[in-house]
């Protein structure tokens, strides 16, 4: 099993740009990356479901299609998913689709506070990110309310 590499902090700044990213297109500012085991980014992305008229438009949805056309399988064994804010149960499910094993995630919803293995899953808080992630949807949505 992949371990956290001092990369997945890059990979975590890398998400969160993306997560901006989505966010100056007016879409719910979430980003994703998937690494493989030795920390080198297989594919990026951020929420898009309103600009790609698409209901399943979501960070790690995109970022598990890029990388399975990239990768030629859906499988995605061994790859980490790096994400701004923890899954929803949609993603969760195409997560395990994917064999992806280990999510590192920043914010966390509170419907969503899990720590312990779900489904072989197993989620990890990148702790010092939590804030950011927090930040990037706060400000998001303090905007929403002003406009
Ligand atoms: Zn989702």
């Amino acid at each position: 099993m992949s371990t956290l590499l001092p990369v997945d902090r890059a990979c975590m700044v890398l998400a969160l740009v993306a997560a901006a990213e989505s966010g100056c297109r007016d879409e719910v500012p979430v980003g994703a990356v998937l690494r493989d085991v030795q920390g080198r980014v297989i594919a990026a992305a951020g929420n898009q479901p309103i600009r790609n008229h698409d209901p399943v438009g979501h960070a790690e949805i995109r970022v598990l299609q890029q990388a399975g056309h990239r990768i030629g399988n859906y499988r995605l064994t061994d790859a980490v998913m790096m994400v701004t804010l923890a899954p929803c149960q949609l993603c969760r499910q195409a997560l395990r689709l994917a064999r992806i094993r280990r999510v590192i995630y920043g914010s966390e919803a509170l419907e969503q506070k899990t720590k312990r293995p779900e489904g072989g899953l197993i989620f990890k808080r990148l702790q010092p990110f939590s804030k950011n992630s927090d930040s990037v949807l706060r400000f998001f949505f303090e905007q929403k309310r002003k406009s």
